[in-house]
Formats: C-alpha cells, structure tokens, sequence
C-alpha cells in the first residue's frame, strides 16, 4: 500500500523523494521545511485549550438567551456564545411594540440588555465569541470557538439566527431603523395610512407586500425583472389588491431622507428612466440567510439552508443537539416566536440529558 502523506505537512517535493528514493539537496531542505511544521503544528495542538461542559448555547438573540435562562434554572450550568452581534438582529432595529410584556413598547437594543441580564442572573455563562467549526461525530460534541478553544459539551443548543439580505446601498443602511426595515409584519404598523415602497418579487415579498396593504395607502412594489419568482396564487393576490402597484424592471438607485425617509428614487433597468417616489417606509424582501454554515453537512438543512427539526419540537437529526429562533424557522422569524422555540430546545436538552444520566 502506498504511504499517505498529509500534503498540509509534507512538503510536496520530500514526499516524492521518499516515494522515488531520490533524495537530494531540495529535498534534505524539504526535510527540514517538514520537521517546522511538525514543530509548529505540535505547538499549535498544544495550545488549543479544550474545555468540557454539560450545555452549549451558540447565539444570543431572543433564542439563545430564552434557551439561556432555562437551562440556567433546570441547573445545566449552560455556557453561552454571543457571536459578533451580541443580542441579535433587534439590535439594529428601534421599537419593538410587538413583543408581550412590554406594553408601551421598547427599543430593540434595551430588550436585549433585558435579555442578557437576565440570562445572566439565573447563572448563565456568557461569553464573547464565534463558533467556526463544529466536529459532531460523537458525544461529547467539538465546538471551536474563534479557532482558539474547543468546548466538548454534552448537549448543542444552535440559537445563530438568520440575517436579512440588504440591497446593499448606503442610503438604506443610514436609514435603517427610520423608515427602512427588512420586516413587514415587525414595522408595517409604524406607516398606518401612508405610502410605502418595497423591494422583491418572491413569496416573502409578495406576503408582506400584501400585508402592508391592509395598513397603507399604497405600496409601491418594485420588480428588478420582468416578472415575479412568486407562486401563481400569491402573484394572483398581488395584482387583485388595488393599492399595491407593482413597477417591473424597477431597480433601487436611492432612498432619500435626512433623519428618516421621504422618498425612493428608482429608475427602470430597460429604458433607464429615473423617478421620486414620496414614501414614508421602505421595506427590503430579497430574501433571508441563515447563519448555519458552520452545520453543513452534520445537519440536515432545506435548500436555503434553515436547519430541520423535527415538528413540534427543536430536535435535529443528531441527538443531543437542538436547533432553535430564526436558523430553523422560514415562516415566522419574530422575536416572540424565537424565545418560545428557545424554551423548547432548552426543556428538550434537559429532557435529553436527563435520559443520558448526564444531568
Ligand atoms: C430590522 C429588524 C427589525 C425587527 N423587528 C422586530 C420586531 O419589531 N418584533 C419582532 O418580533 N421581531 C422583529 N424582528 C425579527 C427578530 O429580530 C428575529 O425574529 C429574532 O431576532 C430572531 O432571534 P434569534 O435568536 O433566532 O436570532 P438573532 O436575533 O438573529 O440572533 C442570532 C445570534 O446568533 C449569534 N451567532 C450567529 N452565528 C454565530 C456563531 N457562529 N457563533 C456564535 N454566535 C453566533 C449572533 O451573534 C446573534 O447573537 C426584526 C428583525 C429585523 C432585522
């Protein structure tokens, strides 16, 4: 059998000098290129610290601290990821009115402070730091955290989210929170009675474009192409509704305001016309991306990459770890929603550990 050489270190030219026997002057320096990076890789082994515990969260939206404050209270001293965005997508958006207990609403970034604080004061372990890689083969399950630490932990709580895809114009980004928005059902309330814009031509797009409808005046839809990706009965939905208007080939040049948006200047991709629109919300609907890469090919996922669980509860195909919040939910993505499926990973991690006589 043929010898395997590990090419990341074994330099090419030595290992074909040993397969061929023809050692020679390139080869004696491959020699000593691969006792380096023996040397370095050993070092780097050893310095990549390992630390065992019962329940990993990984995310710290409204799921991940929800989840949090569970486990914390069943005692399964869970430790917490934040990420590079602690406290989640609601941290960029400004009021929230929609989620219970609040009743004179809040703004998102102080929520999430509520969330954390009290996450951890049940006795949460929160720490700053991104998951990279994962190794989910067997119990206890591999975490990298930035590359630098392993945790080995018993029970996998995945809380990373989605993140909505922008345009990517300047404009939209500086107004982000005072009149555009990448949620209808979260600030369609905001623009009761006025004119709205938004961008998109999916099932998402059309849904909320039509939800707005209920609430606006008008809605102004612009379509990049010529015709719309989505279904034929939502399409239908679309062009029946009297005030959605519906501009094809109308791409977003900018949205203007100074402290919150007044109009949208658009112009048509075929003939190149420019025109101002007068809205007081745009909403963006191209789409969503969950934060699940680091997952692939462990967990089952659909083809936008939403990881799967199993209905009714935050099961994944590995048992042990659990999947909750907007990384497994397409159809909602609400904050409410992403607290109740991180109960439900948390209570299914007790449950799971219990069962393994691990807790
Ligand atoms: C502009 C805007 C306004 C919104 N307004 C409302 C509203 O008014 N009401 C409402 O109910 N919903 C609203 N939403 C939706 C709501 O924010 C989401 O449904 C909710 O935040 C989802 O929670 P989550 O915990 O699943 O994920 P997220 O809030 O997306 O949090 C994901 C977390 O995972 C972390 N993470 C990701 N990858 C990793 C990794 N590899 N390692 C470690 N950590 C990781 C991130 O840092 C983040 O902390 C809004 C969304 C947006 C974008």
């Amino acid at each position: 059998m043929e010898p395997e050489f590990h090419s990341a270190i074994i330099p090419a030219g030595f290992a074909q000098a040993i397969q061929t026997g023809n050692l020679c002057q390139q080869s004696i320096a491959d020699f000593r290129l691969l006792l380096t990076n023996l040397f370095y890789r050993s070092i780097n082994m050893e310095t990549i610290a390992s630390e065992k515990i019962n329940c990993l969260i990984i995310g710290s939206g409204p799921a991940g601290y929800t989840a949090a404050i569970y486990a914390a209270r069943a005692n399964l001293k869970p430790v917490l990821y934040q990420g590079i965005q602690p406290g989640g997508q609601l941290t960029i958006t400004t009021d929230v009115e929609n989620y219970p207990g609040y009743p004179d609403g809040i703004q998102g970034p102080e929520m999430m402070v509520d969330f954390e604080k009290q996450a951890a004061k049940m006795g949460t372990d929160i720490r700053f730091g991104l998951a990279t890689k994962v190794d989910l083969s067997q119990q206890p399950y591999k975490v990298w955290i930035d590359e630098e630490k392993i945790i080995e932990a018993n029970a996998v709580i995945i809380a990373t989210g989605a993140s909505a895809k922008w345009l990517g114009l300047e404009s939209e980004q500086r107004l982000n929170g005072y009149g555009v928005s990448a949620c209808a059902v979260c600030d369609g309330f905001f623009f009761r009675g006025k004119e709205v814009a938004i961008v998109g031509a999916g099932d998402t797009a059309a849904e909320e474009a039509l939800y707005l409808s209920k609430l606006c005046t008008m809605v102004h839809m612009f379509i990049r192409k010529h015709e719309m990706r989505a279904s034929k009965v939502m399409q239908e939905r679309v062009f029946k509704t009297p005030n959605i208007k519906v501009y094809w080939n109308t791409e977003t040049e900018e949205v203007i305001g100074d402290k919150h948006v007044e109009s949208v200047r658009v112009f048509n991709n075929k003939t190149g016309e420019k025109q101002n629109i007068s809205v007081s919300g745009f909403f963006v609907a191209i789409g969503h991306q969950p934060n699940s890469d680091i997952f692939n090919g462990w967990l089952n996922m659909d083809e936008a990459g939403y990881v799967k669980t199993i209905p009714g509860t935050s099961k994944t195909n590995i048992e042990g770890v659990f999947a909750c919040g907007d990384v497994q939910d397409k159809v909602y993505r609400q904050a409410v929603t992403a607290a109740g499926t991180g109960c439900m990973a948390a209570l299914d991690a007790e449950r799971y550990l219990g069962e393994k006589g691990l807790h």
